[in-house]
């Protein structure tokens, strides 16, 4: 029927169904194609460091989001990552109800801005914020540079106390004649697994300045302690939500 043909009788009206084949390439881009390469291959996670601010970023991305210069500096990352967040739910995608719980969480990883969304391999009241996990990945022969290649995040310890109690034993161990009060409370900080993202680029500037043995000034001192407070507030936080029953939390 031609276009300003005009239909004057609503029985006249007609339809037919048919389908249009369209086909969608998807690219992951340059710095994305390399990291799930680097988990197809190697089955590690890649990360990318701006060569200006030191800032890192998972996955690894082509330019610095606070620089807006390329990120060049790729490479494997070979540490746990820990719980940022998460929740369980009992229904799958199309709305009927699962066996049991799935959870699922946002992996982060110590000093790396950024993190990944997946599975988490455990009952939803083992998990809590702040427990180290590490990727439980398939086989390489079954791996496709999916993110699915990682089947779940599966916890390193039996739960967030043993955390705390081996964050505490690296302190006390640290703790000696003439290290660096800096140093220390830098160290502390990384590992209170306080999630450190917003306040990297402050802590990486602090962090080579200590290691080159540089003084810090009056000012960066008093931040360095802000930061310090507000891990330990951190961590005393995860102690006590370990600590705490669920029983103890949940309404109703
Ligand atoms: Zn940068």
């Amino acid at each position: 029927m031609p276009i300003l043909e005009k239909l004057v009788q609503p029985g006249q009206a007609r339809h037919w169904t048919d389908s249009i084949p369209l086909e969608y390439h998807y690219t992951a881009g340059v710095a994305g194609e390399e990291f799930r390469r680097e988990l197809r291959d190697n089955g590690r996670f890649l990360v990318s460091k701006c060569s200006k601010c030191k800032s890192t970023y998972i996955p690894a991305r082509m330019y610095c989001p606070s620089c807006f210069i390329e990120s060049k500096d790729q490479f494997p990352i070979d540490k746990p990552g820990y719980v940022y967040s998460f929740t369980s739910v009992n229904r799958d995608r199309s709305g009927a109800e699962t066996d049991s719980p799935i959870t699922v969480g946002l992996v982060k990883f110590e000093g790396v801005s950024g993190g990944i969304v997946h599975f988490l391999d455990a009952d939803p009241d083992q998990v809590s914020i702040g427990m180290k996990v590490t990727p439980s990945l398939k086989n390489q022969s079954e791996r496709t540079g999916n993110i699915t290649d990682i089947r779940a995040f599966k916890p390193v310890s039996t739960g967030p106390s043993q955390m705390v109690a081996e964050a505490g034993k690296v302190e006390r161990r640290d703790v000696g004649p003439g290290e660096n009060p800096a140093r220390l409370l830098l160290r502390s900080i990384e590992e209170s697994g306080y999630p450190i993202e917003e306040d990297e680029m402050t802590i990486s500037a602090l962090r080579s300045k200590v290691a080159k043995g540089e003084l810090l000034t009056h000012e960066e001192d008093r931040l360095l302690h802000r930061l310090g407070d507000k891990a330990r507030e951190w961590r005393k936080a995860v102690r006590s939500s370990s600590e705490t029953e669920p029983g103890d939390t949940l309404s109703g």
